[in-house]
């Protein structure tokens, strides 16, 4: 159950004991509030019950989406395993049926890190040249803070 749902039930619920309270249920003139207000905490739990019931029934969709997701995949995986595979930026092939046991787009996606063409090693390779003049500015602003820079008084 939301805890949306869980808070606004748990007020409800006071409300209803601080109704019951202020009212002084041994009256005769309040029997009819009195039986309303006796049927709020069932209506309540069975509105409870509903919404556990929903939240089962939503777990147990979401679960079988996932095996048919898992499903789909593998089914890809077979169709691919049977084909070669490009890289479109440099043209290297895999397939059909490599020795690797890896998926195609396994194999793909670790060529794609790694291929000289792919717009993913100039991203790297910057990258690389960024963190190293971090790096760099780093050791210099140490350097300054330290005071070893400082040209001597
Ligand atoms: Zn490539």
């Amino acid at each position: 159950m939301s805890d949306n749902l869980q808070n606004k039930l748990t007020e409800i619920r006071n409300l209803c004991n601080d109704a019951e309270r202020l009212m002084g249920f041994e009256s005769i003139e309040n029997e009819t509030l009195q039986a309303i207000c006796k049927c709020i905490p069932e209506l309540l739990s069975l509105l409870g019950t509903i919404e556990l019931q929903r939240e089962e029934k939503r777990k147990e969709t979401i679960g079988m989406l996932n095996d048919e997701c898992s499903r789909l995949r593998k089914w890809v995986e077979e169709l691919q395993s049977g084909m070669f595979v490009n890289c479109v930026y440099c043209g290297h092939r895999y397939g059909p049926e490599e020795t690797t046991p890896v998926s195609m787009a396994e194999a793909l996606k670790e060529h794609a890190e790694s291929c000289p063409d792919h717009p993913m090693s100039a991203l790297k390779a910057e990258r690389d040249r960024l963190l190293e003049k971090v790096a760099s500015m780093e050791k210099m602003m140490e350097r300054v803070c330290s005071g070893s820079d400082m040209p001597a008084a």
